[in-house]
Protein backbone atom coordinates (compact mmCIF):
# COMPACT_ATOMS: atom_id res chain seq x y z
CA UNK A 1 0.00 0.00 0.00
CA UNK A 2 1.20 3.49 -0.59
CA UNK A 3 1.05 5.85 2.05
CA UNK A 4 0.22 9.54 1.62
CA UNK A 5 1.57 11.98 4.44
CA UNK A 6 0.90 15.50 4.09
CA UNK A 7 2.88 17.74 6.34
CA UNK A 8 3.14 21.62 7.39
CA UNK A 9 6.70 22.46 6.77
CA UNK A 10 8.63 22.47 10.59
CA UNK A 11 6.26 19.48 12.17
CA UNK A 12 8.03 16.02 11.61
CA UNK A 13 6.70 13.05 12.04
CA UNK A 14 7.39 11.51 15.26
CA UNK A 15 9.40 7.89 16.02
CA UNK A 16 6.24 6.45 17.36
CA UNK A 17 4.60 7.10 13.92
CA UNK A 18 7.33 6.24 11.75
CA UNK A 19 7.65 3.14 13.94
CA UNK A 20 3.93 1.58 13.56
CA UNK A 21 4.29 2.15 9.92
CA UNK A 22 7.64 0.22 9.50
CA UNK A 23 5.84 -2.48 11.70
CA UNK A 24 2.53 -2.97 9.50
CA UNK A 25 2.76 -6.37 7.18
CA UNK A 26 3.03 -5.73 3.70
CA UNK A 27 4.94 -4.16 0.95
CA UNK A 28 4.37 -0.62 1.97
CA UNK A 29 5.87 2.88 0.42
CA UNK A 30 5.95 6.67 2.18
CA UNK A 31 5.14 9.43 0.54
CA UNK A 32 5.60 12.96 2.30
CA UNK A 33 4.89 16.26 1.34
CA UNK A 34 5.56 19.43 3.03
CA UNK A 35 4.12 23.26 2.18
CA UNK A 36 4.58 26.25 4.45
CA UNK A 37 2.32 26.70 7.16
CA UNK A 38 -0.07 29.04 6.87
CA UNK A 39 0.10 32.36 9.08
CA UNK A 40 -2.42 31.88 11.91
CA UNK A 41 -2.62 35.59 11.99
CA UNK A 42 -4.21 36.12 8.42
CA UNK A 43 -7.06 34.41 6.83
CA UNK A 44 -7.00 31.41 9.19
CA UNK A 45 -8.56 28.64 8.51
CA UNK A 46 -9.48 29.30 5.22
CA UNK A 47 -5.66 28.59 4.14
CA UNK A 48 -4.81 25.64 5.88
CA UNK A 49 -8.09 23.81 4.08
CA UNK A 50 -6.75 25.20 0.88
CA UNK A 51 -3.36 24.19 2.13
CA UNK A 52 -3.90 20.69 3.08
CA UNK A 53 -6.39 20.23 0.02
CA UNK A 54 -3.34 21.05 -2.50
CA UNK A 55 -0.99 18.69 -0.51
CA UNK A 56 -3.62 15.98 -0.72
CA UNK A 57 -3.98 16.70 -4.29
CA UNK A 58 -0.31 16.73 -4.87
CA UNK A 59 -0.15 13.27 -3.18
CA UNK A 60 -2.48 11.99 -5.47
CA UNK A 61 0.53 11.30 -8.04
CA UNK A 62 1.85 8.71 -5.75
CA UNK A 63 -1.15 6.59 -5.09
CA UNK A 64 -0.92 3.50 -7.04
CA UNK A 65 -3.56 0.64 -7.65
CA UNK A 66 -5.14 -0.82 -5.63
CA UNK A 67 -5.70 0.91 -2.53
CA UNK A 68 -4.12 4.04 -1.04
CA UNK A 69 -3.66 5.10 2.48
CA UNK A 70 -3.54 9.16 3.58
CA UNK A 71 -2.71 9.89 7.35
CA UNK A 72 -1.78 12.45 9.72
CA UNK A 73 1.40 13.20 10.98
CA UNK A 74 0.80 12.12 14.51
CA UNK A 75 -1.67 8.65 13.93
CA UNK A 76 0.41 6.02 15.65
CA UNK A 77 -0.87 2.28 14.58
CA UNK A 78 -1.99 -0.12 17.73
CA UNK A 79 -1.34 -3.29 15.27
CA UNK A 80 0.80 -4.22 12.46
CA UNK A 81 -1.85 -5.36 10.69
CA UNK A 82 -3.91 -2.37 10.67
CA UNK A 83 -3.22 -1.27 7.04
CA UNK A 84 -3.73 -5.26 6.20
CA UNK A 85 -7.11 -4.69 7.64
CA UNK A 86 -8.17 -2.01 5.83
CA UNK A 87 -7.17 -3.91 2.62
CA UNK A 88 -9.44 -6.82 3.49
CA UNK A 89 -12.20 -4.77 4.16
CA UNK A 90 -12.32 -2.79 0.71
CA UNK A 91 -11.73 -6.37 -0.79
CA UNK A 92 -14.86 -7.53 0.60
CA UNK A 93 -16.94 -4.17 0.28
CA UNK A 94 -16.70 -3.36 -3.32
CA UNK A 95 -19.57 -0.69 -2.64
CA UNK A 96 -17.50 1.66 -0.64
CA UNK A 97 -15.31 3.89 -1.54
CA UNK A 98 -13.06 3.41 1.39
CA UNK A 99 -12.27 2.48 5.20
CA UNK A 100 -11.13 4.59 7.71
CA UNK A 101 -9.36 3.93 11.46
CA UNK A 102 -10.78 5.59 14.25
CA UNK A 103 -8.43 8.49 15.25
CA UNK A 104 -10.13 10.71 18.04
CA UNK A 105 -11.69 8.48 20.30
CA UNK A 106 -15.09 9.14 19.84
CA UNK A 107 -17.76 7.51 17.76
CA UNK A 108 -17.39 8.23 14.51
CA UNK A 109 -20.77 7.16 12.96
CA UNK A 110 -22.30 9.39 15.38
CA UNK A 111 -19.99 12.15 14.73
CA UNK A 112 -20.05 12.02 11.32
CA UNK A 113 -24.22 11.95 11.46
CA UNK A 114 -24.30 14.78 13.92
CA UNK A 115 -21.83 17.41 12.11
CA UNK A 116 -21.45 15.85 8.57
CA UNK A 117 -17.67 15.67 9.40
CA UNK A 118 -15.81 12.83 8.70
CA UNK A 119 -12.59 11.40 10.22
CA UNK A 120 -9.71 11.09 7.68
CA UNK A 121 -6.32 11.26 9.94
CA UNK A 122 -6.42 7.46 8.62
CA UNK A 123 -7.93 6.63 5.43
CA UNK A 124 -7.61 4.20 2.86
CA UNK A 125 -9.31 4.70 -0.14
CA UNK A 126 -10.12 3.06 -3.25
CA UNK A 127 -8.08 3.62 -6.45
CA UNK A 128 -10.53 4.02 -8.51
CA UNK A 129 -12.47 6.23 -5.97
CA UNK A 130 -9.36 8.16 -5.81
CA UNK A 131 -8.75 9.18 -9.59
CA UNK A 132 -11.96 10.37 -9.66
CA UNK A 133 -11.90 12.57 -6.36
CA UNK A 134 -10.03 15.73 -6.18
CA UNK A 135 -9.48 17.35 -2.58
CA UNK A 136 -11.79 20.80 -2.53
CA UNK A 137 -12.47 23.25 0.07
CA UNK A 138 -14.10 26.46 0.15
CA UNK A 139 -11.73 27.36 1.98
CA UNK A 140 -13.75 27.87 5.64
CA UNK A 141 -14.96 24.62 5.31
CA UNK A 142 -13.06 21.30 6.53
CA UNK A 143 -11.96 19.52 3.59
CA UNK A 144 -13.81 16.17 4.78
CA UNK A 145 -17.68 17.73 4.20
CA UNK A 146 -16.80 17.06 1.06
CA UNK A 147 -15.67 13.56 0.92
CA UNK A 148 -18.81 12.84 3.29
CA UNK A 149 -21.06 13.90 0.39
CA UNK A 150 -19.09 12.54 -2.51
CA UNK A 151 -17.51 9.12 -0.99
CA UNK A 152 -18.85 6.29 0.54
CA UNK A 153 -16.37 6.05 3.90
CA UNK A 154 -16.88 3.35 6.83
CA UNK A 155 -15.30 2.98 10.23
CA UNK A 156 -13.83 -0.31 11.41
CA UNK A 157 -14.60 1.62 14.58
CA UNK A 158 -13.39 -0.98 17.13
CA UNK A 159 -10.43 -0.17 16.31
CA UNK A 160 -8.88 3.05 17.96
CA UNK A 161 -5.49 4.64 17.49
CA UNK A 162 -3.64 7.10 19.39
CA UNK A 163 -2.19 10.05 18.08
CA UNK A 164 1.41 12.04 19.42
CA UNK A 165 1.68 15.56 19.18
ZN1 LIG B 1 -13.82 17.89 9.17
Amino acid sequence: MNILIPLADGHPIPKAVMAGICAQAGDNKVYVISRPEPDPTKNYPHDRHMAQCENMNLLKKYASFPYTLYMDRDVVFTSDHDLSDMASWLDAHEDYDAIALNTKNINCLEYKEKNRHVIIACMCIRQLSLDKYTFVSNGNECPCLDLNRRLRIKYLDSRKLHEVK
